[in-house]
C-alpha cells in the first residue's frame, strides 16, 4: 500500500507538516505559522498550490516572525492532525490556529495583507521575532537616531489602508543596520517637513538630516534598502534550493488495462472515505447523520465487493439502522468498521493501492476518480437488482458529497447540478444516466485545469475507441447513442467485468 505524497518540498520555502515535526514546528516556533491544510487529489488545492508556493517565496524574509506551512490531509499518516485543528474542507488556511477559513484570496498580495491583519488583529501573545507594525509619530522619529543604534531610517509614507509599510519592515526583519517605519498621510508635520506629495513612497532618513527619496513598489524598496551601504543580513541563511529535493516521486505507473475497472480502486475509496474523510468529523448527527446511513446502506446493498468486505459493510449498516441516538460518534464507527471480532470474515484493508484511478504524479487523479467509480457502479448495480427507488443511490451520493466530500468547491458545483435535475430521474435506467452525463459536464469543465493529469486528460467519455457504437452523427454534430450507451455503462460497471488484479 502507498502513502501519498504531497504537493510541497521543503524546496518551496514551505515547511512540511508531517507527524514526526509537527508538535515541535508548533511549540518551537518564534513565528506566527500560516499553513495551509490541503488534501493532494484536490483540484482546487492543486489550482491553488503555485500561489502558496509564491507567496512562500515572496515572504520568505518574514520568516523569523511569519513561516508558511502546509499539511497534506489526504496523507493517512497525517490524518489525525488535520482532524486536530478541526479541518474538513480543503483547502483551509489557519494563522496561529486563529483563523479557521476556507474563504481566502487566493492572490499572493490578497494573501500578505490577510496575514498582516490576522497578526495585528489576533488575541494571542505578539510572535516574539515579529517586529511592532504601528505607525511612527514625529516625535519619535525627531530622536530616532539618538535611542536607536542604526545607521538608516527608511520612512514609507503611506495611507491607512495601504499595507506597503508593514510589508517592507517584515521584508526587513532579517536585516542590520537599518530600520524601517510607517507614516501616515495624516502625519502632518512630517508630510511637510518632507514635502511628501506622493503615497505611497520611501524616504531615506540618516542621522545627518539629509533624505533621499524612492519613488516605485515594495520589491523595488526592498531590494534597494537590502543593499545600502552598512546593511547586512544577519539572519538565518535562506534555504538552498536544490534540484535533488524538487518533486521527484513520480511515481512508476502500475501496468493496467485502462478500459476496465479495478476493485482494487474501489476498495481504496471506501478506506479513504470510511476512515480518512469521515474521521475529521468526531461527531455526526442532523444531515450528516442521515447522509452516513444512506451512504453506508447503498454500499451494503449494491456494493459488488468480496465477501469479507460485503459482509463488512452489512454489520456496518444493521448497527447503524439499530443506532437510536441522535448523534454518533465517529470513534464509534471506526470501532464497528475495524472490530471485526462479532462478524467473521469481514474486513476492509487498511490503505490504498490504485490502479485504475493512479495517477502520473502522486497528486493526480486517485481518491475523487475512485468517488465517480465507485457511484457509476452503485448505480449500475441497484439497475440491475431491479430495486424500486430510482433516486437511492443518487441522493446517497448528493447528501454524502454534501456532508463529507473534502473538496468543498466540488461539493458545491456537484449541488447545484443535483438541484437542477437530480429530483427529475424516474427510472434506474436514468439515474445510470444522470451520473454519466453529469460526470461529462465536470469533465468538459476541468478540461485543461491544473488538476489535470496530462497522462489523462478530461474527455467527454467513453471515447470511440471504447465504445464505439455510443457516438454518432446527426445533421453534421456529435450525438450520444443512449442506448448504446446503457449497454457499454451496464458492461462497463457491472460486477462481472471487475477485475481483482492488486488485491491484497
Ligand atoms: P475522473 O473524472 O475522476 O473519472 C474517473 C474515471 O471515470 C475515468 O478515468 C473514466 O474511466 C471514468 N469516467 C470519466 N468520465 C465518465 C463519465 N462521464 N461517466 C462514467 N465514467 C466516467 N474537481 C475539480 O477540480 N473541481 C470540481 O468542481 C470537481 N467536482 C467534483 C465533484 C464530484 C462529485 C467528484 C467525485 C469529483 C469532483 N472533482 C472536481 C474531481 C474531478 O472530477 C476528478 O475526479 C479528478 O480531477 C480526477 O480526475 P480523473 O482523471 O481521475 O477522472
Amino acid at each position: 500500500f502507498t502513502t501519498e505524497a504531497g504537493l510541497y518540498t521543503a524546496s518551496d520555502q514551505v515547511v512540511v507538516l508531517t507527524p514526526d515535526n509537527v508538535d515541535s514546528v508548533l511549540v518551537n516556533s518564534t513565528a506566527a505559522l500560516v499553513v495551509e491544510f490541503y488534501a493532494s487529489w484536490c483540484g482546487h488545492c492543486i489550482a491553488f498550490s503555485p500561489v502558496w508556493k509564491s507567496l512562500a517565496s515572496d515572504i520568505k524574509e518574514w520568516k523569523p516572525a511569519v513561516d508558511v506551512a502546509a499539511i497534506d490531509c489526504a496523507n493517512q499518516d497525517n490524518g489525525p492532525i488535520c482532524s486536530r485543528f478541526g479541518v474538513r474542507g480543503y483547502p483551509t488556511l489557519k494563522v496561529l490556529q486563529l483563523l479557521y477559513s476556507t474563504r481566502f484570496p487566493r492572490n499572493v498580495r490578497g494573501l500578505r495583507h490577510k496575514i498582516i491583519n490576522k497578526m495585528e488583529t489576533h488575541a494571542e501573545p505578539w510572535p516574539p521575532a515579529c517586529p511592532p507594525l504601528e505607525t511612527a509619530s514625529r516625535a519619535e522619529l525627531d530622536n530616532f537616531f539618538e535611542t536607536n543604534s542604526v545607521g538608516h531610517l527608511a520612512l514609507l509614507f503611506e495611507t491607512s489602508n495601504s499595507y506597503v509599510g508593514r510589508e517592507l519592515t517584515l521584508d526587513l526583519l532579517q536585516y542590520e543596520n537599518i530600520a524601517v517605519r510607517r507614516v501616515l498621510s495624516t502625519e502632518d508635520g512630517l508630510v511637510a517637513k518632507l514635502n511628501v506629495t506622493d503615497f505611497p513612497s520611501c524616504y531615506l532618513y540618516s542621522p545627518s538630516g539629509i533624505f533621499t527619496r524612492q519613488l516605485e513598489a515594495r520589491t523595488f524598496y526592498t531590494y534597494a534598502l537590502q543593499r545600502l551601504p552598512g546593511v547586512v543580513r544577519a539572519g538565518k541563511p535562506l534555504p538552498v534550493t536544490s534540484d535533488l529535493a524538487k518533486n521527484t516521486t513520480e511515481d512508476q505507473l502500475r501496468p493496467f488495462n485502462r478500459s476496465r475497472v479495478y476493485m482494487a480502486d474501489l476498495e481504496s475509496t471506501l478506506h479513504y472515505s470510511l476512515r480518512m474523510e469521515l474521521a475529521a468529523h468526531p461527531v455526526i448527527k442532523g444531515e450528516a447523520l442521515s447522509a452516513l446511513q444512506r451512504y453506508i446502506s447503498v454500499l451494503a446493498k449494491y456494493f459488488p465487493g468480496r465477501p469479507v468486505v460485503n459482509n463488512l459493510l452489512k454489520s456496518v449498516d444493521t448497527w447503524l439502522k439499530g443506532e437510536k441516538d441522535t448523534e454518533l460518534s465517529y470513534s464509534s464507527l471506526r470501532d464497528a468498521l475495524d472490530n471485526t471480532a462479532e462478524v467473521p470474515n469481514a474486513a476492509l484493508p487498511k490503505g490504498v493501492r490504485w490502479v485504475g484511478c493512479q495517477g502520473s504524479k502522486p497528486h493526480f487523479r486517485r481518491y475523487p476518480c475512485g468517488m465517480w467509480t465507485l457511484f457509476h457502479v452503485l448505480t449500475v448495480q441497484a439497475e440491475e437488482a431491479a430495486d424500486k427507488d430510482p433516486q437511492e443511490v443518487l441522493q446517497a451520493m448528493r447528501s454524502y458529497i454534501h456532508s463529507f466530500f473534502g473538496c468543498q468547491a466540488c461539493a458545491t458545483h456537484f449541488e447545484n447540478m443535483a438541484q437542477e435535475s437530480m429530483s427529475h430521474v424516474g427510472t434506474l435506467s436514468s439515474a445510470v444516466l444522470w451520473l454519466w452525463s453529469h460526470h461529462n459536464h465536470v469533465n468538459n469543465r476541468l478540461a485543461g485545469a491544473l488538476s489535470e493529469d496530462p497522462h489523462f486528460p478530461k474527455i467527454q467519455w467513453p471515447s470511440p475507441e471504447l465504445c464505439p457504437s455510443c457516438h454518432g452523427v446527426k445533421n453534421g454534430e456529435h450525438t450520444w447513442n443512449q442506448e448504446e450507451l446503457l449497454t457499454f455503462l451496464r458492461s462497463h460497471f457491472s460486477s462481472e467485468h471487475l477485475l481483482s488484479d492488486y488485491l491484497e
